[in-house]
């Protein structure tokens, strides 16, 4: 079995079904943007690199983003190939990917831009389990999150000037690899904007 990328905006849903994925192919989430702010987190020499960009929006530099990858795809888990979110994000990231994995499927899920801001602004995670929510959407449960132990965790990031930035990133460096994996016929478009469950569906259906 190759890798699968989850291809699309911030805001998307990328994150949310990654989890739903993981669930039926096993294969393990590989969050370039989780990693980076791990990083910035444990203070590590890549983290205070990389945070300076992800304030403001901006992508972080090809080659810290690859090192991070080179690494990780080498642990015992991503054997069987792994399920990236948030990358590749440029031509150059995708060409370096392909020559260290198979790319199966790139499962690219559609939102316009005017639905980005609403889906940012009011997103927040579960620091305990990882479980996403949104305040309009998705809300946590009045009894907590299912893990038990909600920690309500938001990005400094998810923030309407700072998703400005990001959308514009996306439409000039990212949504060109759209012609990109085209051309090479691994893309495959779901309509993002319905209920988590529907869009699910059709991203499982796509890989079955
Ligand atoms: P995300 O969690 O995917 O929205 O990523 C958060 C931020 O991390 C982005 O706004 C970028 O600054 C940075 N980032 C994450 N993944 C990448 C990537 N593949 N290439 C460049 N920058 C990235």
């Amino acid at each position: 079995m190759g890798s699968i990328v989850l291809f699309g905006p911030p805001g998307a849903g990328k994150g949310t079904q990654a989890q739903r994925i993981m669930e039926h192919t096993g294969l393990p989430q590989v969050s370039t943007g989780d990693m980076l702010r791990a990083a910035v987190k444990a203070g590590t020499a890549v983290g205070l690199e990389a945070k300076s960009y992800m304030d403001r929006g901006a992508l972080v530099p090809d080659d810290v983003i690859l090192a991070l990858i080179r690494d990780r795809i080498k642990e015992a888990d991503a054997s069987n190939g792994v399920m990236f979110d948030g990358f590749p994000r440029t031509i150059p990231q995708a060409e370096a990917l392909s020559e260290l994995t198979e790319i199966t499927h790139v499962l690219a899920i559609e939102v316009p831009d005017e639905r980005i801001v609403e889906r940012i602004c009011g997103r927040s995670t579960c620091g305990h389990c990882g479980a996403v929510y949104h305040d309009t959407f998705n809300p946590v449960p009045s009894e907590g999150c299912s893990c038990g132990h909600y920690q309500e965790k938001r990005r400094a990031d998810d923030n309407e000037s700072t998703v400005l930035s990001r959308l514009s990133a996306y439409h000039e460096q990212t949504a060109p690899l759209a012609n990109w994996y085209e051309s090479r016929d691994l893309f495959y478009r779901v309509n993002g904007d319905r209920g988590i469950d529907e869009i699910t569906q059709d991203l499982l259906a796509v890989l079955n």
